[in-house]
């Protein structure tokens, strides 16, 4: 027995349609916890280097936490893990809801999915019982209406994930959806379930899970649930929920606009929390045990037709509605619904389809190519694209493959203004004005996404002012005082990085930590009453620091050519000073952008390119991955 966890995962062979339950190795828990950490290193070691993100052999894991399913504050997370459609590295996504807790009262803290069915299929976990059924009735439609159809015939008691047509067809950032709402939204999980013809998994369980200590455990849950809720930032909050940063985006001027041209929209008071609050929300909705639900489900009326949805959150508003500028809340919440019902991430749906307009205004895309007229600010042509890319007709067959691909099969220039990094789409803040936030852009193991680390509160605040005036000195990174260093965002970053995918790895949701201020420490005490594997914080966060090198050691064996020159932002980042807004005439420079990877490599324990030395991996507890680096040749002394 091991306290915390079902104890079990569950191998799915959908070549050979077998599945098999195995003992949860105990190692692999002491060494990486859970979540994120078995994410990492059961794609290190079982993925067969080199292989296309499409090849049935390539793993789709669904991993809980420690804490999953426990009574805990938001403990309901599940961590999505794969080889990456949209970057070919390493690629995870988290999504809420409950299908994670509902895996393991079923059993299994692990699901790990091979190969590929013959025919459309879903997945049905029923406690011990575990069939692979047939799904041709459900591929096709929408990711909400095939959640809504499954349910109806198995019964409001199964937790169901799907995917849309968007994950049928490869879109190469479609997302895993759940609780019609909920989505494992990045890196193109979604595409991988679909290519191994999974529309779904159902999900059912009615065991209990063993805790180290039940009765401390309990107490702590049910204080840290009434401390959350007491904290003085939680009526301030929780009532909009993320899209409650709208306003200070705006005024701080890093919220993205017309494809990233500019960082402030002046229409943003009518795509704000309030406008969500005021024009479309019918009731809250959370995530399990979550006593913050900062889930909006609203109605939304547009001359299109209208759309039951949850939300819009933040980001879907910052790419939906700044970068794609359209125009009201309703408009938003509609192509929110599209993506959601398409199964796209509306990160890079919305990044995809301004970059697309920006092309057509710049005659870079023509009309023929696209099939009509195309402009910002139309829910129209933004509705006519995301259809057209989920389907993969026209020119939607271009943009599926996301716009770095895009960019480089058609040139002209495009790629100036391609927003992404790795392959991955910018998420909705723009960093010009910002050292610490690009830097955490540039360096998420993911690609462009601000998940890892959310710094801008204090490059906002000016706190690292002296990373500023350094780099505005012509500093240089071999020669500065290392307090100089160590003080900059660099270090901020880097602490920042350990903490916010932590998270990820107990399984529980990090927002009553980061918007609420619910002190990290009690989470390292839950963790060791549930598990009896008394750990502090900064132990913790010694074994997120492991998974991060991890993380960046995949990525390095199975993408050509890794390092520096991947760890770039789009060219627009550093060429053009911000036109408008409150950072007008902003912008870092490409000399400034090395010094900062420069700095953090150094500060990591990478080489001048960014690739972990040996030393590093084995200082980190990675001997295995130091030695398989040492056969490939990976490490230049
Ligand atoms: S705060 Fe939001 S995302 Fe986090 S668990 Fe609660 S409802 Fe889910």
């Amino acid at each position: 027995m091991m306290p915390g966890y079902a104890g079990a995962m569950l191998r799915v062979d959908l070549s050979r349609a077998t599945v098999r339950k195995e003992p949860l190795p105990a190692p692999l828990v002491k060494q990486y916890i859970g979540g994120r950490g078995f994410v990492a290193k059961i794609l290190y070691d079982e993925i067969e280097p080199g292989i296309s993100p499409f090849d049935p052999a390539n793993i789709l894991i669904a991993a809980t936490g420690p804490l999953t399913g426990h009574f805990l504050p938001a403990s309901g997370k599940t961590h999505f893990g794969t080889k990456s459609p949209a970057t070919g590295g390493y690629a995870d996504s988290n999504m809420g809801g409950h299908f994670g807790p509902q895996l393991k009262y079923a059993g299994y803290d692990l699901l790990i999915i091979t190969g590929r069915a013959q025919t459309p299929s879903y997945l049905l976990i029923n406690d011990a019982t575990v069939e692979i059924r047939p799904a041709a009735e459900y591929w096709g439609q929408g990711a909400l209406t095939a959640e809504k159809n499954l349910k109806s015939l198995l019964g409001d008691d199964f937790q169901i994930i799907t995917i849309g047509p968007a994950g049928e067809n490869g879109v190469r950032f479609a997302c895993i959806s759940h609780d019609f709402g909920r989505q494992a939204g990045r890196t193109g999980v979604g595409a991988v379930l679909g290519s191994k013809n999974l529309k779904a998994i159902a999900v059912k369980g009615t065991g209990s899970l063993p805790v180290a200590d039940l009765p401390a455990a309990y107490a702590k849950g049910k204080d840290a649930y009434q401390k959350v809720r007491a904290k003085p930032g939680f009526e301030g909050w929780t009532p909009e929920g993320t899209a409650g940063i709208t306003n200070w985006t705006n005024e701080v001027g890093v919220f993205p606009t017309r494809n990233f041209q500019t960082s402030f929209s002046p229409h943003y008071q009518q795509i704000n929390g309030r406008a969500v609050i005021e024009r479309l929300k019918i009731t809250d909705k959370g995530c399990y045990c979550c006593p913050t639900p900062c889930g909006k489900y609203g109605h939304a009326r547009t001359d299109r037709g209208s759309a039951y949805v949850e939300g819009p959150e933040y980001e879907t508003i910052a790419l939906l509605g700044g970068n794609c500028c359209l125009q009201t809340i309703e408009e938003v919440a509609y192509a929110n619904y599209l993506c959601d019902e398409l199964g796209l991430d509306t990160i890079s749906a919305g990044a995809v389809v301004s970059w697309a307009i920006e092309c057509f205004e710049k005659g870079i895309l023509s009309q023929d190519q696209i099939g009509r007229d195309i402009q910002f600010a139309d829910l129209d042509t933004v509705a006519y694209l995301l259809d057209q890319i989920a389907q993969r007709k026209g020119i939607g067959d271009l943009l599926a493959d996301g716009v770095k691909t895009a960019a480089e099969k058609i040139g002209r220039g495009s790629e100036q203004f391609a927003i992404h990094v790795k392959g991955l789409e910018w998420t909705g803040y723009e960093s010009r004005n910002a050292p610490s936030m690009m830097l955490a852009y540039l360096t998420a193991d993911v690609g462009a996404h601000h998940n890892r680390a959310w710094v801008l509160g204090h490059d906002v605040a000016g706190a690292w002012t002296s990373v500023h005036d350094l780099i505005a000195a012509g500093g240089d990174p071999e020669t500065q005082p290392k307090a100089v260093v160590a003080e900059n965002c660099v270090q901020y970053v880097i602490e920042s990085q350990h903490t916010r995918p932590m998270f990820d790895v107990l399984g529980c949701c990090r927002l009553q930590l980061m918007e609420l201020g619910f002190e990290a420490e009690n989470y390292a005490e839950l963790y060791s009453l549930i598990t009896g594997d008394r750990k502090s914080w900064p132990q913790l966060l010694q074994v997120s620091e492991r998974i991060w090198h991890l993380t960046r050691a995949f990525s390095a064996r199975e993408i050509e050519d890794f390092g520096r020159r991947l760890d770039l932002p789009p060219p627009r980042f550093f060429k053009e000073p911000i036109p408008d807004g409150p950072n007008q005439g902003h912008h870092l420079s490409e000399a400034d952008i090395h010094h900062l990877l420069t700095w953090y490599y150094k500060a990591r324990g990478w080489d001048e390119n960014g690739i972990p030395t040996r030393q590093t991996l084995k200082r980190v507890g990675l001997p295995d991955v130091a030695a398989d680096f040492e056969a490939r040749g990976f490490f230049v002394d």
